[in-house]
């Protein structure tokens, strides 16, 4: 039934809802994968998800990450039926903890009132943290690299997070011409956490087959990013390529909407 998973598990990334996304990234991570999603928001096989939640439990898994080949907030009704059925669960004893959703941030800073339906709902079933994904923290260029006319205010964005009770990552993709220096990091990082963040985590553009991009930054100006990360107190987390062995990788799986596993694809995301 699942591939490579003999031994303990520590997290389960859970791809929910469509293909549809509200950006057009040039290396989405999600295009290779959009053929096994459902057409409709809604679309989703519960006891193949209950059955792959019991087996990650039976590991000790103990974290879940909503996210998607697509964005997963254009498809609410799917999130919230994988939420309540972690709900189910945390009723039955067995808590996952963290469950976090991976967003481009867009819907949460446009429509007001998507965040006033779902997210207390969201908070209430058990979401604890969103990652917001980013290029940069300068608006124009997120949204010239998310190809879209405009990208909205982060304080907007992180604004309405915290006001329904979920803590906030800025998941920060390192691409040349966007954040590609130490100093734009550190810059970036101190306005995100005067603006509420909890947290941040970096990690350089990523090839379909895992590898770092071409299109990264140098690994040693990684390697400076790191170390400043490394003084964060742990507020900051650099995840370098080169960090993730096999085996690491093993630790952690993917559901994709068709009910396959994989113990690769998590890394992306
Ligand atoms: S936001 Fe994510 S799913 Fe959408 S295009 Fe960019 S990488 Fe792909």
């Amino acid at each position: 039934m699942m591939p490579g998973c003999s031994g303990d598990i520590d997290g389960i990334s859970i791809l929910v809802g469509t293909a549809r996304c509200n950006a057009n990234c040039r290396e989405c991570a999600g295009r290779q994968h959009r053929k096994s999603a459902p057409q409709k928001d809604g679309e989703l096989d519960i006891a193949r998800l209950t059955q792959v939640l019991r087996f990650c439990h039976a590991r000790n898994c103990h974290y879940v990450t909503l996210t998607g080949c697509g964005e997963p907030t254009l498809s609410p009704v799917s999130l919230t039926m994988v939420l309540e059925t972690i709900r189910q669960f945390t009723l039955d004893g067995i808590k996952f903890d963290p469950v976090n959703l991976y967003t481009n941030g867009i819907r949460i800073g446009t429509d007001a009132e998507f965040c006033d339906k779902f997210l207390p709902q969201w908070h209430w079933l058990g979401l604890t943290s969103v990652y917001v994904s980013t290029y940069s923290d300068n608006p124009s260029l997120n949204a010239d690299a998310f190809r879209v006319n405009a990208y909205p205010s982060f304080g907007i964005i992180f604004t309405r997070l915290k006001d329904y009770g979920l803590k906030v990552r800025a998941s920060v993709i390192l691409k040349n011409g966007y954040t590609d220096t130490p100093e734009k990091f550190q810059a970036l990082s101190e306005r995100f956490f005067r603006m509420g963040v909890d947290n941040v985590t970096a990690w350089p553009l990523k090839d379909e087959d895992d590898s770092i991009s071409p299109l990264a930054p140098s690994p040693s100006v990684l390697t400076v990013i790191n170390e400043y990360a490394k003084t964060s107190n742990g507020r900051i987390r650099v995840l370098l390529g080169d960090s993730r062995t096999k085996e690491s990788l093993a630790r952690k799986i993917a559901l994709f909407q068709n009910g396959e596993i994989s113990d690769v694809w998590c890394a992306r995301k």
